[in-house]
């Protein structure tokens, strides 16, 4: 038995054995899975859990945002446990979708020009291309 990922300390989200267990599965295999693609995984180590119970669990981690959703365009929703701000880019031959890092000092908000003051809740930069060959 390996240790349970440790589940983050984020004030008003209970640590429920089904959240636990969501969260383990997304921090162990970090490829934007979909809920669909959690539930795959996570019914060798909870048999009971349902769909719709992933689907809940999910929401509240991303509620508390204790997990990022990532949507590219009109596929299904996707979640990343990294909260470091990053973006991602989907390999179009693929389908993967890559963290990309920021370059050091530099912060999404920097790239726009915005007027002084302004109070960005979210944003994101998903990317779409290919990767360099070998
Ligand atoms: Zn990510």
């Amino acid at each position: 038995m390996s240790d349970p990922a440790p589940f983050p300390n984020i004030p008003g989200l209970r640590m429920t054995k089904q959240r636990k267990e969501v969260y383990r599965v997304l921090m162990e295999q970090r490829d934007h899975p979909t809920a669909t693609e959690v539930y795959d995984r996570i019914k060798n180590s909870a048999p009971s859990i349902s769909l719709a119970t992933v689907y809940n669990c999910l929401e509240t981690l991303v509620d508390h945002k204790a997990v990022k959703q990532v949507n590219f365009e009109r596929g299904p929703s996707r979640y990343c446990p990294n909260l470091v701000e990053h973006g991602h880019f989907q390999d179009e031959a693929t389908g993967k979708i890559h963290d990309i890092n920021l370059k050091e000092g530099v912060s999404l908000c920097d790239l726009l020009d915005l007027p002084p003051g302004t109070h960005i809740s979210n944003l994101e930069i998903n990317l779409k291309g290919s990767l360099p060959q070998n």
